[in-house]
């Protein structure tokens, strides 16, 4: 019997070394026993419209695209999946018929640990507040319209760019309040996520304080180091529910591998142990 030539995928970014998406998709393809290997790709943001069209010419699977090439990922492509034209950048480039394929797994990434917490009808229900107009507040907002929310308060530090973000979207369920009125913003949300890079280690604490939050609320913090944010334990300390950015990391990278290796790991393959470890260890 021949044995299935090893398959070639792999994460871009500049810098490229923190990455924990080497360790995440060499668990799943050893755990899975998939011929295969996903490595970092130091990629110069000077060149990397030429090196992702380069793409075409290897044997390599596709790549994942992190911070700072997702816009260059995206011009780079023939082609642009629904969800990374709805967000304009991709986090994800494959090869399909010859042609380089856009996508982004940000929306499902966000949504799906958010569906298996709340449950899909519950989460139309819910009056949301979303802390940031960044990247990752715009693939919030993307996800959060497609599954239906009926209310989004959006603040930001710079209101500018919360007033921006909400003008671009313009639907009648979203809309921005200044950075001023986060507190009244906290108490009327039944969800309340931070799409900021505020709590990440290194950086300050977000400045808001969950003391007038509406008791049984969920605090979503799409940051993963730590592990658990001094939003969360907040959170936790007025009686709120909380859901930790490592799981989105996960779910945005689980369809990424289905389209570099071919299947999807199974839920109860579950990496979060074995990424914890990593990051409390300083390994990657
Ligand atoms: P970005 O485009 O650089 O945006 C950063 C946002 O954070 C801006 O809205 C900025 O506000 C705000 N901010 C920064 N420092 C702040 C502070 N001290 N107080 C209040 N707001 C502050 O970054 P991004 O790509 O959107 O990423 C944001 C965060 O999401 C990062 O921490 C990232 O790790 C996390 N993320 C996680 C996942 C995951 O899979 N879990 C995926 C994507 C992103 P200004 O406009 O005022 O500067």
């Amino acid at each position: 019997m021949s044995r299935p030539i090893p398959k070639l995928a792999g994460v871009c970014g500049w810098p490229i070394h923190h990455s924990l998406s080497p360790l995440l998709h060499s668990y799943w393809l050893k755990e899975m026993k998939v011929a295969g290997a996903y490595v970092a790709f130091a990629v110069n943001p000077k060149n990397a419209v030429e090196a992702f069209r380069s793409l075409k010419r290897t044997s390599i699977s596709g790549v994942n695209v992190t911070l700072p090439l997702k816009s260059a990922a995206f011009s780079a492509a023939d082609l642009a999946t629904e969800e990374a034209q709805k967000l304009g950048v991709a986090n994800c480039l494959y090869k399909s018929r010859g042609q380089l394929v856009a996508h982004n797994t940000d929306l499902e990434g966000f949504a799906a640990p958010l569906i298996a917490k709340l449950g899909a009808a519950r989460v139309q229900n819910v009056s949301v507040l979303v802390i940031g107009a960044g990247g990752a507040s715009r693939a919030v907002l993307g996800a959060l319209l497609s599954l239906g929310v009926p209310e989004i308060c959006l603040i930001n530090r710079t209101d500018e760019k919360a007033e921006d973000l909400a003008g671009q979207v313009n639907v009648p369920s979203l809309y921005a309040l200044p950075w001023e009125q986060r507190q009244e913003a906290v108490g009327r949300a039944d969800l309340i996520i931070n799409a900021s890079a505020a709590g990440m280690s290194g950086k300050p604490d977000l400045d808001i304080s969950l003391e007038n939050g509406r008791s049984g609320a969920l605090v979503y913090d799409l940051i993963y180091t730590p592990r658990v944010t001094s939003l969360m334990k907040q959170a936790k300390a007025h009686d709120m529910d909380t859901l930790g950015g490592l799981e989105m990391l996960i779910a945005q990278a689980r369809p990424s591998f289905k389209l570099f290796f071919g299947q999807t790991p199974p839920m109860d393959l579950n990496p979060t142990h074995m990424l914890f470890e990593a990051l409390e260890s300083g390994r990657r």
